[in-house]
């Protein structure tokens, strides 16, 4: 067995225990693959191992990778920052966004998505845990992005996206309540399936506090290249 496959199987071992551990269903956690910093040929690796759902956080370097990759049937996610003069690029090649924080980048993402695609799979990610950063929308803001997001034609709006700090397990159980909360606020309820928090070093915590994508590089991957801070 080759080395991805092995990591792989560990992390899916470890999200089922954290499953069963927590009384949920074992298939009730996707695993997105983060593959930022990865060349093209170790994701087609990973890809043989079964893996469908990767992520990525630059734009020009997950434009690569797409282009090099469109034979494989991969399910591209954007887990950066969301830049306004980027949209149209997210848009047209990826199958979700998970950094929404405002109006005005949903309101881009939908115009410009393709009148061919299915609807773009869109987060709002909240800043939960009320951190230093100008990424995430503050968790008052949710429940009136949810009302407006939730009527645009061409995305579609799945849940929440956090990056706490860490070892901050209140963070994810804060980010739980939100997510149970504003769902009543969404105009298709039924769409509101996705909270996606956790990563290699706690997902363990986030999937019982309720994920239901964890977001998993380095124990997958390796270590990245020092630059990637
Ligand atoms: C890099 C990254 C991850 C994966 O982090 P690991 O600790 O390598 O698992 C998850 N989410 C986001 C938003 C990231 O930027």
């Amino acid at each position: 067995m080759n080395m991805l496959q092995q990591s792989r199987n560990q992390v899916l071992a470890q999200i089922q225990a954290a499953c069963t551990q927590a009384g949920r269903e074992p298939d009730s956690v996707q695993l997105l693959a983060v593959s930022k910093t990865q060349p093209s040929n170790v994701l087609a690796e990973m890809y043989q191992t079964g893996q469908r759902d990767f992520g990525e956080n630059y734009l020009q370097e997950a434009l690569e990778k797409i282009t090099q990759l469109k034979n494989l049937e991969i399910e591209w996610h954007f887990i950066g920052h969301v830049q306004r003069n980027k949209t149209k690029h997210l848009a047209e090649n990826f199958a979700w966004v998970h950094g929404v924080d405002r109006l005005i980048i949903a309101e881009r993402l939908s115009n410009q998505r393709g009148e061919d695609q299915p609807a773009l799979n869109i987060c709002i990610q909240v800043n939960i845990d009320g951190q230093d950063t100008k990424d995430g929308c503050r968790p008052d803001e949710v429940a009136d992005l949810v009302v407006q997001i939730s009527q645009l034609p061409n995305v579609r709006l799945r849940g929440l996206m956090v990056i706490p700090a860490p070892n901050n397990p209140q963070a994810f159980a804060d980010a739980k309540v939100l997510f149970d909360i504003v769902k009543t606020q969404h105009a298709h309820p039924e769409d509101w399936d996705t909270l996606s928090m956790g990563m290699s070093g706690d997902m363990t915590e986030a999937i019982a506090a309720g994920s239901t994508m964890v977001r998993v590089g380095t124990a997958l991957f390796g270590a990245r290249p020092k630059k990637d801070a």
